[in-house]
């Protein structure tokens, strides 16, 4: 294993250090007022387009798109430390263009688009003209198995036609939002992982109803989550992505660097968290002295320093796998880092919580809010069920010959 960086990625992570201190946590504030003074919960901030024209101008942009054409073309191991700098703010990522779910759709368009498709898509998300959301899961279905969705597409002419009903649809709530990549049944008689597709859907298709904004433990997202109803919605053929019945691969394709870049921005988390806990508990005293001089406070430093540090390291190997040996390779890691950087991530935001007492539960420090994302993105993406499940299997396998 080879983790030394680049000199060209190390020149990034500190032109996105100094940024980060310059401009982006100075921000993070001056975001959270301007949220709350707007008419619409979804409206986006001033001082996050006046961020991201900076980063643009400083070539601090789009580093996640690993195809030379289109962005950076770091590797995913060069990327890794950028996510985590950039995770180290719930804004971070935005101010970049490198966050969920424009990021997968990027991707998605990239690989799979024609090239109809990337111009019309890819290169206004490129340059954050517009955002997108990806529909998949559906509130009456168990959707962590996307063998069971029910949405259907249905081939009429030279049209698509969707009918069926969306929840958690981040981001469709965003007014810039203009793209819907959704994922349905198109072919409900072929083997179980040839049955969908997924189709661009522009969002303002008519019968396309957003019928609620879904909280987060009760936290409105600026980005939204729609419960979504889809009600004979037509779109040409020509905005099928991928061949038809190529919707699960395709969603395979998306979530291998997804997953990286969701957990070095966990990294990001518990970094933030930390740094907030250590520099609370050498300030705050009781009992004689600094918390900071209880065992009990020392232990969960120092626990959460060496999670931290194993958690890195197990995602930059995933990160060198996906280099190396490619993302099917190295799927039993990139299933591992899922489940590993969310749990470390909410253990360490826990203790940071836990040492600010009631402060920890306030909205005045991030970490309230951190604690609530940390615990949902142990459900979003695939619920840690799923990808244990992908670790075990793999793992029992090497000894199945044996025991037959
Ligand atoms: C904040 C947030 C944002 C999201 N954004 C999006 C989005 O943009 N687009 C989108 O399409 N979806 C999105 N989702 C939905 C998310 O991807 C799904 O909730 C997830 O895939 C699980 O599907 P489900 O909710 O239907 O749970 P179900 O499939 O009903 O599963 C329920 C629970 O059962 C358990 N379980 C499932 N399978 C197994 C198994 N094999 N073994 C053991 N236990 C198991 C797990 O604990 C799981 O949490 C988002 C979710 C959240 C919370």
């Amino acid at each position: 294993m080879d983790f030394d960086f680049s000199p060209r990625a190390r020149e990034l992570q500190d032109r996105m250090r100094s940024f980060m201190d310059q401009h982006v946590y100075p921000g993070e504030p001056v975001y959270d007022q301007q949220l709350a003074a707007a008419d619409d919960p979804h409206a986006l901030p001033p001082v996050m387009r006046e961020l991201k024209e900076k980063a643009r101008a400083e070539g601090l942009w789009n580093l996640f798109m690993s195809h030379g054409d289109w962005g950076a073309g770091l590797s995913n191991l060069e990327y890794a430390p950028l996510a985590e700098i950039a995770g180290r703010s719930i804004i971070g990522p935005e101010v970049f263009n490198c966050s969920a779910p424009d990021t997968g759709n990027m991707e998605l368009l990239a690989l799979y688009g024609t090239p109809e498709q990337r111009d019309r898509w890819l290169r206004p998300l490129l340059e954050a003209r517009i955002r997108s959301c990806f529909a998949m899961t559906e509130p009456d279905v168990a959707s962590s198995d996307p063998r069971n969705l029910r949405t259907r597409i249905t081939r009429d002419g030279d049209a698509y036609v969707v009918n069926g009903r969306k929840w958690y649809t981040s981001g469709i709530l965003d007014p810039d939002c203009a793209l819907i990549i959704l994922m349905g049944v198109s072919d409900p008689d072929a083997p179980a992982y040839r049955q969908q597709s997924m189709l661009l859907v522009p969002r303002d298709t008519p019968g396309i109803t957003v019928l609620r904004d879904l909280p987060m433990f009760g936290y409105t997202d600026r980005l939204g989550h729609g419960d979504v109803q889809f009600t004979d919605v037509r779109v040409p053929a020509a905005n099928l992505l991928g061949a038809q019945g190529e919707g699960f691969a395709l969603a395979q394709g998306r979530l291998g660097p997804g997953r990286m870049h969701y957990a070095m921005r966990a990294v990001g988390f518990a970094e933030r968290a930390l740094e907030l806990m250590c520099r609370r508990v050498l300030a705050r005293e009781a009992f004689g002295g600094p918390l900071a001089d209880q065992g009990v406070v020392r232990e969960w430093i120092a626990h959460s320093r060496i999670e931290v540090e194993q958690l890195r390291l197990l995602v930059l190997k995933s990160a060198w796998l996906m280099d190396t040996v490619g993302n099917a390779a190295a799927r039993t890691e990139v299933a591992a880092i899922k489940v590993a950087a969310l749990q470390v991530a909410h253990r360490v935001v826990d203790r940071a919580v836990q040492a600010h007492g009631a402060a920890g539960v306030s909205d005045d420090t991030v970490l309230a809010r951190l604690f609530a994302i940390t615990r949902a993105l142990r459900i979003a993406d695939g619920p840690d069920e799923v990808h244990l499940r992908t670790v075990a299997r793999r793992e029992l396998a090497k000894y199945k010959e044996e025991a037959a």
